[in-house]
């Protein structure tokens, strides 16, 4: 019984499920429901357990050849240094098991953050719920761009169809109908079911929930649509490769040095051995991978409290270096309250007064008297058609004021309607709807057929005004069409930055009680135009003017009339002067596109295909475009782009999961901080590495240095493990943390093929290893010369370089930015934490009788530490020495 819902009537469902479809459940009997089938929701797939992640922490060619290091030193019968070796492995697999969990809860909670809704009718209205609430015998409603939210035996479709690829594995959408099917109907031949997850691609319709959860078909085969966000992107996998090359040239160096060390300068075999995997363990960045997936991970983080949720990791990246945004205009660059402001009708032109959704305000003549509605039948004529060809509903609520359930635009004509008196119930009443075509963006108009209770039918229509004009053989009462008026007329509303909608009406035949698109022929009377505002967001004048700052170009892409299009451009600060509109666009070809693409920053009357052309066009001439979008054909040109946002708010299920990036709260000035926040991320991964590189470059090349010169090693190998330990990834991490450089956003933006190792980046990472080098055998031969021991000798090397690192670490802070000033110090409280950390490790290093032990170190004299003081500020000195050089060369990042 439980499966065949589909092989039952609509009726009989509905029976057994005890639920009324015009009402839907009450909120007792959900509570019920909920309690008894549990909350819709998959099962979670089994997680990796703990431990099989810390193990997989040693599947690393370093770690295997620290292990087989260790191993050897243990048959050589040096417990210690295999000690040493066995726990620094240890410590290392740790530190990356902790880091990579803490990165997957970051990605975690960010994906939770976008739980899918769904919209049911209860206790007689509709509502707005998170999907997982839904319970067996809710009424759903669909419409495109939905993800089907639980399974549905379909009650009521118009032109449904949806894509169950998820399920069946069949790419094209499928049509869907109420009609019951055979007992055992394959799972893509149950036309009168909806299953959970697959998406509604085109029309409209509503079904009643037969299962949820677990207990869904997508349940059954126990796979999580929504897409898994692994840890890996472009950037880490190229970074893994690199550290795999080095890996692999650093074993090659051992081997060199193994051969010169024995052959060339004779040392004894088992000194020879741990100083070759010292060197190899100082020189391999092992942190490099997990630092930068932490950087990413604390990237992502921000953005989602700053309202730009990630939804593919890769997109961080990406977003650092967009050189072009484009963006839809209504409700991301607006505010999306729209507000009827002019109403022109065939005879005269009347002003609108009053603001929101409130029905407070009056309609007035051009010379600012008062015109009462009643007074004026063309105006409410208009109005009844406006008001009817509608599906929007405005209430008011105590604690809101008037709310808007549905379209603002179409809001905007109820509050219209309102001012005059009608009342949409009412109105509703009188004319019920017989049937409709939906508004939708390539068609521009909608159309609703209306009868009233003395046997009259009538259609009624709204929309784009060349698409209604067109429509249209006369004007209300009686005259003949004024096309030039009325174009002159729209272009004047245009101009003053007003959406324009033009309203019609025809007879219907009282016989037919359905109306299809090829019904919409020339035979309406046109009523009139209606004027609305809606003002840009200002903050959105200021992210564009960031915008520009920051090298990048703002182009917008709107539906609306190039006239009104131009004017909202020109408000928000674009190069407005030219509009290109998607006829024109699709008149151009590729090359001519390209062209236009590039000079041009407002497109009007454009549809989500001229979209894809436009980012094919952006992309040809080398740019990293993102593209906004909200509508279900709009997931294409989200996938194109190189950053796909979709929008939380208004957006559909389809474009949030073609899409990179989602805004929460639909606005454009967050893309331009999401912007940002991708350039901060990418910046502090090169900081990173720009401490990482030369540290353990510099740590190598000392044990390098000393094998080749035949000098005592100045640190052992046992102690070149400890200061990579304590050092590799504390200190390269604490510049995750590095807030945005000043200036971040007046820069152009990077180049997308710039490799993330520039050539100033190479010159400085050399230029560090060198001082460190030098720094280590100075201090080194300086104590052997004053008669030290050879262990205190060494344990000031090590501090050396540990101190080295430290004050480098507040070089890497800003990229040329001098660093004489407070804010170096307390600018990140992260990297001084850090620091006062590795100071006391240091100590403990020198001081602590057991680590003594261990590393073979020394209590150190005063003038030692005074030593090591100087030559931790000399590396500094001569680092900010180097960023003033390239200041004065002009160059601001490297
Ligand atoms: P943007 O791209 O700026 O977000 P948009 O693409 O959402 O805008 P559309 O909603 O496609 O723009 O509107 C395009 C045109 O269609 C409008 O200029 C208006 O004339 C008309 N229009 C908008 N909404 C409706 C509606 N609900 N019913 C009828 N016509 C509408």
């Amino acid at each position: 019984m439980k499966n065949s819902w589909h092989a039952l009537e609509g009726p009989e469902v509905l029976r057994r499920l005890g639920v009324d479809p015009a009402d839907g459940l009450d909120a007792g009997e959900v509570a019920r429901r909920l309690a008894q089938h549990g909350p819709n929701r998959l099962p979670e797939p089994p997680r990796r357990p703990a431990w099989q992640r810390f193990a997989l922490q040693f599947h690393n060619p370093l770690i295997y050849v620290l292990l087989a290091a260790g191993l050897a030193t243990l048959l050589l019968g040096s417990l210690v240094d295999a000690g040493v070796i066995l726990g620094v492995v240890l410590i290392n697999a740790l530190i990356g098991h902790i880091q990579e969990g803490k990165a997957e809860q970051a990605l975690a909670a960010v994906r939770s953050m976008l739980a899918a809704r769904a919209t049911v009718q209860r206790g007689g209205e509709r509502h707005q719920i998170d999907a997982g609430e839904l319970v067996p015998g809710d009424i759903v409603w669909l419409e495109p761009g939905d993800r089907v939210p639980a399974d549905l035996r379909l009650l009521q479709g118009r032109n449904l169809r949806t894509v169950e690829s998820a399920l069946t594995g069949e790419s094209a959408a499928v049509d869907k109908d109420t009609g019951a099917a055979a007992e055992g109907a394959p799972l893509g031949d149950r036309h009168g079911m909806a299953f959970s997850g697959t998406l509604v691609a085109y029309g409209s319709g509503s079904g009643v929930v037969v299962a949820t959860g677990g207990a869904t078909e997508i349940g059954h085969i126990g796979q999580l649509v929504s897409g898994v966000q692994t840890l890996a992107t472009p950037l880490t996998r190229r970074l893994d490769r690199f550290a795999r090359q080095i890996t692999a040239f650093i074993l090659g160096v051992s081997v060199l040095t193994m051969a010169w060390g024995h052959f060339v300068a004779g040392m004894a075999l088992f000194d020879l051995f741990l100083a070759v995997v010292g060197l190899a363990v100082a020189a391999i960045p092992e942190g490099m991978p997990a630092v930068v997936t932490i950087v990413l991970a604390i990237g992502t983080r921000v953005m989602a409290r700053k309202k730009a949720v990630v939804r593919r990791l890769p997109a961080v990246e990406s977003l650092g270096s967009v050189t072009v945004i484009c963006s839809d205009k209504t409700g991301t660059l607006t505010r999306n309250e729209m507000t009827a402001v002019r109403v022109v009708l065939p005879g005269r032109e009347l002003r609108v007064t009053g603001t929101g959704y409130a029905p407070e305000g009056g309609f007035h003549l051009a010379d600012g008297s008062v015109l009462h509605p009643g007074h004026e039948p063309a105006l409410m004529t208009l109005l009844h058609c406006a008001l009817l060809c509608n599906d929007a509903r405005i209430h008011r609520e105590d604690d809101k004021g008037w709310v808007l359930t549905g379209d603002p635009t179409e809001g905007a004509l109820t509050t219209l309607a309102h001012k005059a008196d009608l009342d949409a119930a009412t109105a509703a009443q009188a004319f019920p709807r017989l049937d409709a075509i939906p508004f939708e963006s390539e068609r521009q108009i909608m159309v609703t057929l209306h009868h009233d209770h003395a046997g009259h039918h009538e259609l009624l229509l709204k929309g784009a005004p060349e698409r209604v004009l067109a429509l249209c053989t006369g004007e209300a009462g009686g005259r003949p069409l004024d096309c030039a008026r009325w174009t002159a007329a729209v272009e004047r509303a245009g101009g003053a930055g007003e959406r324009v909608l033009a309203l019609a009406r025809c007879d219907w035949p009282t016989g037919r009680t359905e109306v299809d698109l090829a019904d919409l022929t020339p035979r309406f009377e046109m009523l009139g135009l209606v004027g609305i505002i809606d003002p840009p967001r200002e903050e959105a004048v200021a992210a564009v003017a960031e915008c520009r700052e920051a090298g990048i170009r703002v182009k917008m892409i709107t539906g609306d009339h190039a006239v009104t299009a131009a004017a909202i451009g020109r408000q928000l600060g674009l190069q407005a002067d030219r509009a290109l509109t998607g006829d024109a666009v699709a008149a151009l070809d590729d090359a001519a596109l390209r062209r236009a693409a590039q000079d041009t920053d407002v497109f009007a009357r454009a549809s989500p295909e001229h979209k894809l052309r436009l980012i094919a066009a952006l992309q040809a001439e080398g740019h990293q475009v993102a593209m906004t979008g909200d509508g279900v054909n709009d997931a294409p040109a989200l996938k194109a782009a190189d950053v796909g946002v979709a929008m939380g708010g208004k957006g559909t299920d389809a474009a949030r999961e073609a899409s990179d990036l989602v805004l929460t709260d639909d606005n454009f000035a967050t893309i331009a901080r999401a912007v940002r926040e991708g350039r901060v991320v990418y910046d502090n991964i090169k900081k990173s590495l720009m401490h990482m590189l030369p540290t353990n470059g510099g740590e190598a090349g000392v044990i390098l240095l000393a094998i080749f010169a035949g000098l005592p090693l100045p640190v052992t190998a046992g102690q070149i493990l400890w200061v990579n330990t304590v050092t590799s990834v504390t200190l390269a991490l604490s510049l995750a943390f590095e807030p945005a450089e000043p200036g971040v956003m007046r820069h152009p933006p990077r180049p997308p093929q710039e490799s993330i190792i520039t050539r100033a980046l190479g010159g400085r990472i050399l230029f560090v290893i060198g001082l460190m080098i030098a720094a280590t055998f100075w201090v080194f031969h300086w104590e052997l010369a004053r008669g030290t021991a050879l262990e205190t000798a060494r344990t000031a090397a090590v501090n050396t370089i540990v101190m080295c690192e430290l004050f480098y670490l507040f070089n890497v802070r800003h990229f040329t930015r001098h660093a004489w000033r407070a804010e170096t110090l307390t600018g990140n409280p992260v990297a001084l934490g850090v620091a006062a950390l590795l100071v006391g490790l240091q100590l403990l290093f020198t001081y602590a009788p057991p680590l003594q032990r261990l590393f073979h170190t020394t209590p150190l004299h005063a003038s030692s530490w005074a030593m090591i003081l100087a030559m931790g500020a000399g590396v500094f000195v001569l680092v900010e020495a180097e960023k003033a050089l390239l200041r004065r060369r002009g160059v601001r990042r490297i």
